[in-house]
Parts: structure tokens; C-alpha cells; sequence
């Protein structure tokens, strides 16, 4: 091999081809970790897998922080952030473990739903968007939307005939967060959409919905009884269903501040 290039061509061009094989970080680094190499005596493979170990390393940050981008999580709230003691109903073991279970993103592999139910204010949103972002991170492709956005959605959407299309190209996206079922009764057209978007990835990829109503009420905001009874078939069939008990966290810590000042 010749030697005839000195150190400081040698770089320039090592860059140079970096860049042009969009190696970034490399390109960024390659001059520092071979001076760090030289220092510490490390082989030449060893200091190559330092420095590919760098550019993985970044490309796989940067694609998480584009996923939980694409995500449109309404507020950046981690599972770290939840406080599973002031929550009865998931702060029991079986609880916590029933959470870490669907971090882990196994029920997403599986194609398979997570129903969260219960009253306002007892963390429903919170948990859904803390799993969603352990989910990003571990390169799983999340959605977020409350169930009144997505249904305008679909409706503009069939509107301009183009639902086929966008159902399809949601299947790619792994869990899709439907947050706020029940809160405002559907139009007859939206219910339907609603229930075709439900249909359409049964088995196909995986949904997580939370509602204020249990179940016997889906009724009063899908309408149809047998299109809703279909729905609670598809939706729960292999899905993990929690009922949230317990008082707003939102009225505890208002009325806990209140005492403390
Ligand atoms: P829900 O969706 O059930 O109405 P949210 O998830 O919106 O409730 O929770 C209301 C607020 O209280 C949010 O700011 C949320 O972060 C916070 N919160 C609820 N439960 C907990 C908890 N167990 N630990 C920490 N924060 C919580
Ligand atoms: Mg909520």
C-alpha cells in the first residue's frame, strides 16, 4: 500500500468520499476519532467500527426524533412523567407491568389493539402518548389523533375520493391513536367512516382508542347497534382493555396546590 499521501490529504479526500457516500457524521468526526485512535493505540477495525458506531448511532436519532415528529403527539409527555402511585387502577404491579408490556411494542408486532377507558382526568391521554413515544423510539411508526379530528378527516377525504388511498397508506403506520372516542356523538357519516377505518386495519395493524364510555354506551355515538356491536367485536377481539378508576389527576393537584398556598 503506499503511504505517499500525507495525514492532512488523506483527510480531505476521507471526507470528501464520506460526504459523497452521505455519511455525514463521519465525515464530521473521521479526523478526531483517528486522532483519538492514534492516541489510545487502536487497531484500524476497531477504529473504523468507532466511527460507524457514531453514524448509526445519529441516523437512528434523527429518524426517532422524525417519527415522533410525524406522530403529532399534542403534548410531549413521557411515561417517565406518570406517577403510577396516584393512578389506582394501572399503579398496581400488574398495572405497571400491563403498561411496560405495551411499551415494549410486542402488542403492535402482533397486530393487535389497546382500549383505555374511564372518566376525565385520570391520565388516559397521558399514558397513550407516553407508550406512542417509547414506540417511536424503538422505530415503530405511531399516529396521534383525537377521534373528532380523524373523523373530519375521513370525511374530507371520501369527500374527495380519496379514502381507498389514505387507508391505505395508514397501514403502514403501526399504531394508530384514536384518543377521545365518546366525547362528541358522530354525524351517521362519520360513524361510518369511523367504522370502515376500524375495519380496515382489524388484524392489519394495530389501534389504540380511549374513551370516556364503557362499552354498552359506544351506541350513543355510533348509533347503529349492529354496525357499534361489529365495531366492539373487531376492536376488542386479542386487544388489552383497561379501565381507569379514580379521581381527575387534574382535581387532585389543583385542590393539593390550593391546600399547599
Ligand atoms: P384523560 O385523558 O384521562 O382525561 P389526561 O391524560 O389528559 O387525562 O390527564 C390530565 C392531566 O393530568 C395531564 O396533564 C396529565 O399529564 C396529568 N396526569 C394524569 N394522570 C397522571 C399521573 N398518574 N401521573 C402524572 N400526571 C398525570
Ligand atoms: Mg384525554
Amino acid at each position: 500500500m503506499s503511504s505517499a499521501m500525507s495525514p492532512s490529504a488523506a483527510s480531505t479526500i476521507l471526507r470528501s468520499y464520506l460526504t459523497q457516500l452521505r455519511l455525514p457524521t463521519m465525515a464530521a468526526n473521521c479526523a478526531a476519532v483517528a486522532r483519538e485512535a492514534g492516541a489510545s493505540n487502536l487497531d484500524y477495525l476497531a477504529f473504523l467500527a468507532v466511527l460507524c458506531g457514531q453514524e448509526v448511532a445519529q441516523r437512528e436519532q434523527s429518524q426517532a426524533a422524525r417519527r415522533l415528529v410525524q406522530a403529532q403527539f399534542p403534548w410531549p409527555k413521557t411515561l417517565d412523567e406518570f406517577d403510577f402511585s396516584a393512578a389506582p387502577s394501572v399503579g398496581c404491579p400488574l398495572g405497571v407491568a400491563a403498561i411496560l408490556q405495551l411499551a415494549s411494542g410486542a402488542f403492535v408486532r402482533a397486530h393487535e389493539n389497546w382500549l383505555v377507558l374511564g372518566g376525565p382526568g385520570v391520565g388516559k391521554t397521558h399514558l397513550l402518548c407516553g407508550v406512542g413515544r417509547a414506540l417511536c423510539q424503538q422505530g415503530f411508526r405511531v399516529r396521534f389523533r383525537s377521534a373528532a379530528a380523524l373523523v373530519t378527516e375521513l370525511l374530507v377525504a371520501d369527500k374527495e375520493h380519496r379514502l381507498p388511498r389514505l387507508l391505505k397508506q395508514w397501514r403502514s403506520i403501526d399504531l394508530f391513536i384514536v384518543d377521545e372516542v365518546g366525547y362528541i356523538p358522530f354525524s351517521p357519516a362519520g360513524a361510518q367512516l369511523l367504522f370502515q377505518f376500524f375495519a380496515d386495519r382489524h388484524e392489519v395493524a394495530s389501534v389504540a382508542i380511549s374513551s370516556n364510555l364503557e362499552f354498552g354506551r359506544f351506541t350513543e355515538v355510533f348509533h347503529d347497534e349492529r354496525m357499534t356491536a361489529a365495531l366492539l367485536d373487531r376492536l376488542t377481539f386479542k386487544s388489552t382493555v383497561m379501565v381507569m378508576e379514580g379521581d381527575s389527576y387534574r382535581l387532585k393537584e389543583s385542590l393539593r396546590r390550593q391546600a399547599a398556598g
